[in-house]
Parts: structure tokens; C-alpha cells; sequence
């Protein structure tokens, strides 16, 4: 892929850094820590923010052959963008979708018991049209209670999907709620319920099917690796960590330790420079008041871009490796920086200069998620089709 850089978008005073050289050590990084299983990159929601189609085939390049959407037509994206290798959709087939996913060589997620007889119902349509199987992926809840079938049901809905002409059960898979939290006793619990459900299939003389995934970033990390039965392989479904997005403080300590980087930086350019008087206000609402003669900065990002206006007063952005403190309301476009008494370091702050949001030179987004109220994967998800993304360091 051709490289681009800061002069592709001369027009943007704002622009998302994505540096896929970092993506490439975490990808190495992480595939070797979680070996034997494979990684799953998972690119949902436009890659975290970070562009599905350059992130997909960085990782396709790095050899990840297994690839996570939440929606079929993040998948069909994909496929049109020319990636192959094997695209898992997490999210709930229709019945209106599955010549879709056949033609698209997309692997569905068999999500409750309706969806497991309907994709049994259509799969021999689908296979003729296609000439190969439907792929699917039987979705076991053992406790987040967002998607997937109740462990007692599972062996019954394996065996009718094997039996289903046309249908080639590659999966069978879970979803933890709390893996990013180190002592949370409940990942271990979702963890037995699993384990349970493969000892109910060895008694029902139900084979397991021949992948098994449960681990996101928080249990590749933070939880030992599953024992898995003769004939299963495994996978491992993680996204944050791939782009240096540690979801809790646990994870983040764990990331470090593993060498993971940031690829992600926002960087906005300041735009004006002022001076205010002591007892003068910034900023809509009138929430800053400057008890000083004070320096103020205001850098072109706002809502409109995703930054969360939930930082208003609380968030940071650093110039020139120093942070400064988010003065008043993030607006739409604009947010101001106080950057101290007229005579201090923040003096040096000049019109053009570039501030950093988040990611190297900055806080972290980490950081700026606690700050906002939110996690990592929201601010870098949260960041709108408004703020270019500029790719760097391919090797
Ligand atoms: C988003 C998602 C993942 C990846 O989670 P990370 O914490 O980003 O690693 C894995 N599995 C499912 C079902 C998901 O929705």
C-alpha cells in the first residue's frame, strides 16, 4: 500500500494519524502471545475508527487470515475491497441475508435458535447458488446476555446444524462481559460454563466443531489460554490491543508489558492565539473563568469530529510535548487550551503549531476516555468521517 502523509489532506487542520508500522509490531506481537491459537483481527466499526480497508489488509499482509466484523456489510466492504482469508460476522444473519453471506464467503453467527433453523432452513439453497457450504458459527451465551444460545440448547442446535444439507458448522464461540479486569471472578465463571457445555457435547457424542474462540483482548492478555479438546483449534477475537487501545488500567499494564503500541494520534493545528484579562470568560455558558491575565489557545477539533464534549474542563491536550488544560466547552468545530500566564512556558505557542489529542507526544486514549467518562475504543471509534485519516509508516 502507498504511504501518505500530512501533505495528502493540506486542507484539514485536523487529521487521525494511523501509523501502520505499529500495527504491524502489535499484530507480530500478538499472534505470537496467543499462539497456538490464531488471531482474529476484529475491524468493526470502521477499524475502531482507523479505516477498515487499510487495517484489513495491513493485517492480511502481516498474516492474520481471520477477520472479525460485527455487520454484514462491514463484511461485503471487505470482500469489495479485495480481502480474502476467512471474515467472521459477529452480529445476527436475517433470512433476507444469506444469499449475501454465501455469495460473499462470509461466515454467519448462528445467534439464537429461530436464526439456527433458519440458516438450516436456506442453507442448500445457498450452497447451490454458491457451490461450497454456508459457513456458520453456533454463538454460545454464557453470560453476557447481548447474543447466542443458552448452553443447554447448544448440543441440539450443533447436531441440527450438522445434519442441515448445504451447512458446514466451522465455530462455536462466546463472548466474555469482563476479561479486561484482572480479578474479575465472573470471566472465570463464563469460562466453566464453556468448558461445561464441551464436556454436555463429549456426552451427547456431539463433536465440537473445529474452531473454538472465546478470547477478546482482556482474556488474550489477562486469562490463561482455554485447554481445548483433540481435533479444535482456536482463535482469538481481539481488536483494542491490536491498535495499542487497552480497555481498563489491568490491560493497559499488561500491553505495556507486552511492547503494544498506539496507532492511532490525533493531532489538531492551533488556530488562533489570544490573551485574555483576569475575570474574563471562554467559551459557551461562560463554565471557564481566567483568574489571571491568561494565554489562550484554540485548536480546530470539536463534537463535529467526534472529540467527546464531555472533556470539556477536564480534557488536556499537550504543544510541544507540554500539556496545557481544555479551557470552557468543547464547541462543534473549536476547543480552547489555557495556556497559562503571558510570560510562561505556553508563550511559545504559535498560530500553526500542532496539538496533540491524543496518542504519541499526548495524553493517551486511555487517558482521555477515564477524562471523558467513557473507554478507549469510544474515543477512537467516536471520531466522524469529518477528520482525515492519514496513514504512515507502512513497513
Ligand atoms: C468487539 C468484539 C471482540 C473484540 O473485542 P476487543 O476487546 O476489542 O478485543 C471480540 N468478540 C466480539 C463478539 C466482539 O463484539
Amino acid at each position: 500500500m502507498r504511504a501518505s502523509n500530512a501533505h495528502d489532506t493540506p486542507h484539514s487542520p485536523l487529521r487521525a494519524e494511523i501509523d501502520l508500522g505499529a500495527l504491524r509490531r502489535n499484530v507480530r506481537r500478538l499472534r505470537a502471545h496467543v499462539a497456538p491459537a490464531a488471531l482474529a483481527g476484529t475491524v468493526k466499526a470502521d477499524a475502531y475508527g482507523h479505516g477498515a480497508l487499510p487495517i484489513a489488509r495491513t493485517m492480511t499482509e502481516e498474516g492474520v487470515d481471520w477477520l472479525c466484523v460485527a455487520r454484514l456489510d462491514e463484511g461485503v466492504a471487505l470482500r469489495e475491497g479485495g480481502i480474502g482469508g476467512h471474515v467472521l460476522v459477529l452480529g445476527t444473519p436475517f433470512a433476507d441475508e444469506v444469499a449475501t453471506y454465501a455469495a460473499h464467503r462470509l461466515d454467519a453467527t448462528v445467534t439464537s435458535e429461530p436464526v439456527a433453523a433458519m440458516l438450516a432452513a436456506q442453507a442448500r439453497k445457498a450452497a447451490q447458488a454458491t457451490g461450497r457450504p454456508l459457513r456458520v458459527h453456533v454463538k454460545a451465551d454464557t453470560g453476557m446476555h447481548r447474543l447466542g444460545i443458552a448452553p443447554e440448547a447448544v448440543p441440539d442446535v450443533l447436531a441440527r446444524l450438522y445434519a442441515a444439507d448445504g451447512a458446514k458448522v466451522a465455530g462455536l464461540w462466546t463472548h466474555f462481559a469482563t476479561a479486561d479486569e484482572a480479578a474479575s471472578p465472573f470471566a472465570a465463571t463464563q469460562a466453566e460454563r464453556f468448558a461445561s457445555l464441551r464436556a454436555d457435547l463429549a456426552r451427547a457424542g456431539v463433536p465440537a466443531p473445529p474452531l473454538l474462540h472465546v478470547a477478546n483482548s482482556g482474556a488474550a492478555l489477562l486469562r490463561e489460554p482455554l485447554q481445548l479438546p483433540a481435533g479444535t483449534a482456536a482463535l482469538a477475537r481481539v481488536g483494542g490491543l491490536a491498535y495499542g487501545l487497552p480497555s481498563s488500567p489491568d490491560l493497559a499494564a499488561a500491553a505495556d508489558r507486552l511492547g503494544l503500541e498506539p496507532v492511532m494520534r490525533l493531532v489538531a493545528r492551533v488556530v488562533h492565539v489570544q490573551t485574555i484579562a483576569a475575570g474574563e470568560s471562554v467559551s459557551y455558558g461562560q463554565t471557564w473563568t481566567a483568574s489571571a491575565p491568561t494565554r489562550i489557545a484554540t485548536l480546530a477539533v470539536g463534537y463535529g469530529d467526534g472529540f467527546p464534549r464531555s472533556l470539556s474542563n477536564v480534557g488536556e491536550a499537550a504543544i510541544h510535548e507540554r500539556r496545557y488544560p481544555i479551557a470552557g466547552r468543547v464547541c462543534m468545530d473549536l476547543t480552547m487550551l489555557d495556556l497559562g500566564l503571558p510570560g510562561g512556558a505556553g508563550a511559545a505557542v504559535r498560530v500553526g503549531d500542532e496539538a496533540v489529542l491524543f496518542g504519541h507526544g499526548g495524553p493517551s486514549a486511555l487517558e482521555v476516555a477515564e477524562r471523558a467518562g467513557t473507554i478507549s475504543y469510544a474515543v477512537t471509534a467516536g471520531l466522524t468521517a469529518r477528520v482525515p485519516r492519514v496513514y504512515t509508516g507502512t513497513r
